[in-house]
C-alpha cells in the first residue's frame, strides 16, 4: 500500500505493513498493493484453502473459488493473496536480482 508523508510516498508491504527500503525485492500488484519477499516466502508454506470465497488483495479478482489456496496475515492485516499471484510473485522475486531467492515450487509438478 501507499501512504504520503512529509518526504513523499511510502510504499509498504500490504501483508506485514514493512516500509520499503527502495532495495528490498517486492511485488506490486494492482492499486498500489505491494508483498514483499518475506511474505511470499511465508505465504508460500502456509497458504491453505478456506471455507468462503474471497477477494485476492494483489490481482483484485472477486469471487475467488475456495478451493484456490490464499494466504492472510491475519489478525493484524486484511490483506489476501491468492495461489495465482503468489506463485507469479514467487516467479518475479526469483528472477529479481537482488531478492538473492530462488523459489523451487515452480519447477517441480
Ligand atoms: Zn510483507
Ligand atoms: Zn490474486
Amino acid at each position: 500500500m501507499q501512504r504520503n508523508e512529509a518526504d513523499g510516498i511510502i510504499i509498504s508491504c500490504d501483508f506485514c505493513g514493512t516500509d520499503w527500503d527502495g532495495q528490498a525485492a517486492m511485488v506490486e500488484g494492482h492499486h498500489g498493493s505491494v508483498i514483499c519477499l518475506n511474505c511470499v516466502k511465508k505465504a508460500l508454506e502456509v497458504a491453505a484453502v478456506g471455507e468462503d470465497k474471497y477477494e485476492c488483495t494483489l490481482c483484485l479478482r472477486h469471487n475467488i473459488p475456495a478451493s484456490l489456496p490464499r494466504w492472510t496475515n491475519q489478525p493484524k492485516f486484511s490483506a489476501v493473496v491468492c495461489q495465482e499471484c503468489l506463485h507469479q510473485a514467487a516467479k518475479a522475486l526469483s528472477k529479481a536480482p537482488h531478492s538473492q531467492w530462488k523459489w523451487q515450487g515452480g519447477a517441480k509438478k
